[in-house]
């Protein structure tokens, strides 16, 4: 099954992404785990991108539809996969169209997560991430039990550079613009899924488990 994972950022897409992933036994593509990555490594496209994430603004088009597709031709998408934000602009979401069709492939299923927006601010805020394994926490609802410290491999916890208020912000008004009307989009194709992402981790999970 080829599904997308589509909502605010911080609307819970990576952590229900893993219960999506090892459901199906389908990979998680995270465009920003990807860009991260590329800026970890301090390569090419992470020197084009580092400047445009740490602003909270959005890749150009060509260059996430060309890692997407680079992406979307290896071996373990042969029977599926679960995109995690992406897309995220109309070019975006009709160049995945037409990408999937070269292949004869088409999307699915769209679950879209639905939070209001001062949960979402509050679960930014409040996220803190694995240096080492990367692991996700939030300090009010899945605290580690040490202070800054990871449950399960002791590595330190970091706050990302984009979760600090006045870049959640924009981030927010860049979803309302160009993402939002993605809702519109996939609603008129006929395979979005709305859930209501307010509740606890495991509600939510359940809720998509029904769909899947
Ligand atoms: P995320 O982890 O999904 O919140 O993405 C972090 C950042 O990576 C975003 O704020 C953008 O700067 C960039 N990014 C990730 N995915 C995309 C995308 N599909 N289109 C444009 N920019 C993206």
């Amino acid at each position: 099954m080829n599904i997308i994972l589509f909502g605010a950022p911080g609307a819970g897409k990576g952590t229900q992404s893993e219960f999506v992933s090892k459901s199906k036994s389908i990979p998680i593509i995270s465009t920003g785990d990807m860009f991260r990555d590329a800026v970890a490594s301090k390569s090419e496209l992470g020197k084009k991108v580092s400047s445009i994430m740490s602003k909270g603004a959005l890749v150009p088009d060509n260059i996430v539809l060309k890692l997407i597709e680079e992406r979307l031709t290896k071996d373990d998408c042969k029977n599926g996969f679960l995109l995690d934000g992406f897309p995220r602009t109309l070019p975006q979401a009709k160049g995945l169209n037409e990408l999937l069709a070269r292949f004869g492939k088409k999307i699915d299923k769209v679950i879209s997560l639905e939070v209001t927006e001062e949960n979402i601010i509050s679960r930014l805020s409040t996220r803190r991430i694995c240096k080492n394994c990367g692991k996700k926490y939030n300090l009010d609802t899945m605290p580690p039990k040490k202070k800054d410290v990871c449950d399960d491999c002791g590595g330190e916890l970091f706050q990302r550079e984009d979760d600090t208020p006045v870049t959640i912000k924009h981030r927010l008004s860049v979803y309302y613009i160009e993402t939002q009307p993605l809702i519109e989009y996939y609603k008129n194709q006929n395979i979005l899924q709305a859930v209501d992402g307010n509740k606890s981790v495991k509600e939510i999970s359940d809720a998509i488990a029904v769909l899947l």
